[in-house]
């Protein structure tokens, strides 16, 4: 993150003037949206309703299946849709740099004042304002300070949103951001009404039989170094094609090459596109994971982060492993 941002009380102040000043609202979150991304959005919504605002809901790919339940009858626009939507000021909400709006960029004038509200250690601070905590678990931490600040109502669906960035973001609650003040606000939000069994059950639990299948297949690749610290899975494009899954599909992959005994480092390799390979890498603590994210242009945690790189398979994950065997040297 950049170097001498205000301090906290000062950004949730000049965040919430931003809020009350504009109008007309443009919510932005990450491309390849999850939980936090989506949840996050859908706050702002709330949030912007509670305060007679008028407002947009929008990323690249739009609401993923597997939240739908989450967003009710509310709208979030994918890239494709009403490209003429009209507003005047952006929200970024969970996006550690500009280029992760993806295609939405294109929609928005370099002078359009934005609010870029993020938790990412490797945020660059872009926009006009930011509302910035690298050390809370999710966005929807931020945005449950924002909320306090702005002197909400809280309601049960608000409750759920910020719950649902909080249980995501921590993996249900197991993650080592899961902190005493997660819990805390965790334990305010039940008290809301949130239906925690059901997201626990919908967002952790859950997998479609496509899901299952492409596990299989994943697994079926799994390999690891002759140290046995690194261990990785990699799903080409023509994997996702055939089994007629999304790239969302994958979202869990990961987990199991990271929960290995003696695995430092996990990673999933996955062509997202023919010749382009999104990498996400998880750490068990040894390796900086963000700074290896970063070697290759991409960002995120210590422990979770992620890259894109072309090349072919054998290409990309040569130079992943050659970058990550630096962290130990
Ligand atoms: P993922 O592997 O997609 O689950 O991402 C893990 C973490 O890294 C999340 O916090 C993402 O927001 C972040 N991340 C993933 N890909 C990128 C990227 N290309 N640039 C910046 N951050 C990323």
């Amino acid at each position: 993150m950049s170097g001498s941002l205000p301090l906290f009380s000062e950004q949730l102040k000049e965040a919430a003037r931003f809020l009350r000043e504009g109008n007309d609202f443009l919510v932005v979150s990450h491309v390849s949206p999850d939980g936090d991304a989506i949840s996050s959005t859908l706050a702002l919504g709330e949030i912007l309703t509670q305060l007679g605002k008028r407002y947009t809901l929008i990323n690249e790919s739009g609401n993923p299946a597997k939240f739908a339940f989450l967003a009710g009858d509310r709208v979030i626009l994918n890239d494709a849709e009403e490209p003429e939507v009209s507003f005047s000021q952006v929200v970024t909400v969970d996006c550690a740099d500009y280029a992760r709006l993806g295609r939405v960029r294109d929609r928005i004038a370099e002078e359009t004042p934005l609010l870029n509200i993020d938790h990412h250690p490797t945020n660059d601070a872009f926009g006009t304002v930011a509302l910035l905590r690298p050390d809370a678990a999710a966005t929807a931490e931020v945005l449950y300070a924002l909320i306090e600040e702005l002197g909400l109502t809280w309601n049960r669906d608000l409750a759920t949103f910020i719950y649902t960035g909080l249980l995501t973001d921590t993996g249900g609650f197991r993650y080592s951001n899961t902190t005493s003040g997660v819990m805390k606000i965790a334990s305010k939000l039940l008290d809301e009404g949130v239906p925690a069994n059901t997201l626990a059950e919908r967002l952790l639990e859950r997998l479609t039989f496509t899901q299952v299948r492409l596990l299989q297949r994943g697994l079926s690749t799994l390999a690891l170094s002759p140290d046995g610290k690194i261990a990785w899975v990699s799903i080409t494009h023509s994997d996702i094609e055939e089994l007629g899954a999304t790239s969302d599909d994958l979202d869990n992959l990961v987990s199991y090459p990271r929960n290995i005994e003696g695995v430092e480092l996990g990673i999933l390799f996955k062509e997202t596109k023919p010749g382009i390979f999104k990498v996400s890498l998880r750490s068990n603590g040894e390796v900086n994971v963000a700074q290896l994210a970063q070697a290759f242009g991409g960002g995120g945690h210590v422990r979770a982060s992620g890259c894109s790189i072309p090349g072919t398979l054998d290409e990309v994950v040569a130079r992943v492993l050659e970058e990550a065997g630096k962290a130990w040297a």
